[in-house]
């Protein structure tokens, strides 16, 4: 069954807060992308005033074509080797404490764009290195020596989302492999167990509330710290569409069940994305 309209909870006033306008000229002067922009969140004038950001990196072009994702799959695009310069430069003037950086998927890059990924986090980190990096990046088909340019970055929080359950990985993201999503987060902790693992899933999606836990025990097996879980909103009527909203209780359920298996830092509502409240988890376990 397809559900059209949105429940009370998930109605919020989009007028309201301060203009984005300065955000806005600053990117085009850099030439960047934001996942806050492109996707126009929601969430936009809170992260921003918490000086969190995400970045888009290695075009605006993807070389996978999930269901749920409204990125497009036109010509990939020429790594833009100021990339790196720019998003750091762009972190300095906006005064970001916690960045974020995601891309496209790069699956014509010989390495996936893992070493652009290293630029960047070296270029932000060369500028001042109190700067929090994220890296939400992905599965680099797999290829080990791709993820360890990455690591080698050094950066705080290497998120790669498994999105939803096993089950639905077929329709839903068909060019990805659930075990090898895992093998990700897996290697990450044997390449370097001082970095934080960080996943996401969307919820609405048809899923079950025992394959939910599924995911979660399957995170927490391989070691994974902080979990993100958000209503799935489809772009368009192309799209995979929203099976279920899922009511706030059952992101509280799903909260507490993941705190009791051990993850670090849990962010779970409605409106929760993968980079939303990024910059807690990392407070989270200075304190
Ligand atoms: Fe940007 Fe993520 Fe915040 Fe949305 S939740 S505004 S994508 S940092
Ligand atoms: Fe979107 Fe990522 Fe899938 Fe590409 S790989 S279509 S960017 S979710």
């Amino acid at each position: 069954m397809v559900i059209q309209r949105k429940p009370e909870w998930l109605r919020i006033n989009l007028s309201e807060g301060r203009s984005l306008d300065y955000i806005k000229d600053l990117l085009n002067k850099y030439d960047l992308n934001t996942v806050c922009e492109e996707a126009n969140c929601p969430n936009r004038m809170e992260c921003f005033s918490k000086k969190t950001a995400t970045f888009m990196i290695l075009g605006s072009e993807c070389s996978r074509n999930c269901k749920f994702c409204n990125v497009s799959h036109g010509k990939l695009q020429d790594v833009d080797l100021n990339e790196p310069e720019n998003v750091a430069n762009a972190a300095l003037e906006l005064g970001l404490k916690h960045v974020v950086i995601t891309s496209v998927t790069r699956d014509d890059l010989p390495d996936g764009g893992a070493g652009h990924f290293a630029n960047v986090i070296k270029a932000i980190k060369s500028r001042d290195d109190r700067i929090v990096v994220e890296v939400l990046i992905p599965d680099f088909q797999g290829d080990e020596a791709a993820l360890n340019k990455v690591i080698e970055a050094k950066p705080e929080i290497i998120n790669h989302n498994i999105e939803t359950v096993s089950r639905l990985y077929p329709q839903v993201r068909s060019m990805a492999v659930y075990a090898r999503s895992l093998e990700v987060l897996k290697n990450v902790k044997k390449m370097n167990k001082h970095i934080f693992t960080k996943s996401g899933i969307m919820v609405g999606l048809g899923e079950k509330e025992e394959e939910v836990m599924k995911v979660l025990e399957d995170l927490r097996d391989i070691g994974c710290d902080f979990l993100t879980i958000g209503q799935y909103l489809t772009p368009s009527i192309k799209h995979y569409p929203v099976v279920a909203y899922i009511p706030p209780e059952t992101f509280e359920k799903y909260k507490k069940e993941a705190r009791k298996i051990g993850f670090k830092f849990v962010t779970s509502g409605p409106f929760v994305r993968s980079s939303y409240h990024a910059a807690e988890a990392m407070r989270s376990q200075k304190n």
